[in-house]
């Protein structure tokens, strides 16, 4: 059974506490909202701290914990970043002996395991208890959840905002063969769209983070609209597809972002489970631990933000998803 830890004010304030990036200018006074049910939206979505900067506690203390399968960072890779090879495969032993040797280009502990095919059948996806707001069904909102309910062991890498364009860790995600969804946000893209072009074409799926990346709850309807319903456009203009899935910045939201981007064509909106950062995990579970269908949250950020590049970061997460028994899925498949 999940407990999730609810309206616990001490975790909120430690968490805005934490904050050091644009999470700190957020208003927490906003809090006190007179619709029904975003009370424990926001106090929830702030305990994990996705978009901060630093690391900030999740539901069980300050810091990773000793976790099983969990190892320590190593060094960075050597300056010469490894050219993967021309990927055509005649059998599926060349396959496997093409993982086996991206694993060790790239100096992870083990083999990522391949995912089991997409399912015939697609789960149901439902609001989280705790997530809804006033009228949710009734109106149509997109779900917003953390998890994919299913029994297979898989996790789904979710990358946000859009920082750090640094193509060593394309390479390695090209070369690896990890999927991965990003949720991007303009004001970050706009020095380099060609960066995520790159990405979508080698398969990944380039959904919307909104504009600006404010805190949309301190908006009106009109400007939430603005936010997420340009950002669809832009990433429509450049990138020729609309994207179904919203990130809200920071995870918080109330109906009038919901409405806003349900009015532009938004089918889902997915949170997270855990966040993993270059030198932690965080959790957003009492337990601390990852169940089959997590939404695992990251972002693109490199040295300027944290001790490590992005490569140091898929290492720290695929070392510990591998060791646990996981696979890494593509989250567009289970939609
Ligand atoms: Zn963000």
């Amino acid at each position: 059974m999940r407990l999730v830890v609810q309206n616990d004010k001490n975790i909120g304030s430690r968490a805005a506490a934490g904050h050091r990036g644009p999470a700190a200018r957020r208003p927490r006074t906003v809090l006190r909202s007179r619709v029904h049910g975003v009370l424990a939206v926001l106090t929830v979505a702030a305990i994990a701290s996705g978009c901060a900067q630093g690391g900030v506690a999740g539901p069980g203390g300050a810091a990773e914990g000793p976790t099983p399968g969990r190892h320590p960072l190593k060094a960075p890779p050597p300056a010469a970043t490894p050219e993967p090879p021309a990927r055509k495969f005649r059998s599926a032993q060349e396959a496997r002996a093409a993982r086996i040797a991206a694993a060790r280009r790239w100096r992870l502990d083990g083999v990522p395991l391949t995912p089991p095919p997409p399912p015939a059948k697609k789960p149901r996806i439902t609001t989280r208890k705790g997530f809804e707001v006033a009228g949710h069904e009734e109106l149509g909102l997109p779900p917003v959840f953390t998890t994919i309910p299913t029994k297979q062991r898989v996790v789904f890498l979710t990358i946000d905002d859009g920082a750090e364009k640094d193509p060593t860790f394309l390479r390695m995600m090209d070369d690896l063969q990890v999927p991965y969804t990003a949720f991007l946000s303009n004001y970050l893209i706009k020095e380099d769209y060609g960066y995520f072009g790159r990405m979508q074409r080698s398969g990944v799926v380039l959904n919307n983070h909104t504009l600006h990346h404010p805190y949309l709850p301190a908006l009106s309807f009109r400007r939430q609209q603005i936010e997420i319903c340009g950002m669809q456009e832009v990433i429509e203009e450049r990138y020729g597809k609309r994207p179904l899935l919203f990130r809200p910045p920071f995870g918080n939201y109330n109906r009038d972002s919901l409405r806003a981007a349900k009015s532009c064509g938004i089918k889902y909106v997915p949170l997270w489970n855990e966040e993993v950062f270059v030198d932690h995990w965080d959790y957003r579970e009492w337990d601390r631990k990852i169940r089959p269908g997590d939404i695992v949250l990251t972002h693109f950020r490199g040295r300027d933000d944290w001790k490590g590049t992005m490569p140091d970061m898929i290492r720290r997460f695929l070392n510990k998803v591998t060791a646990e028994g996981y696979a890494v899925a593509r989250l567009e498949d289970y939609l």
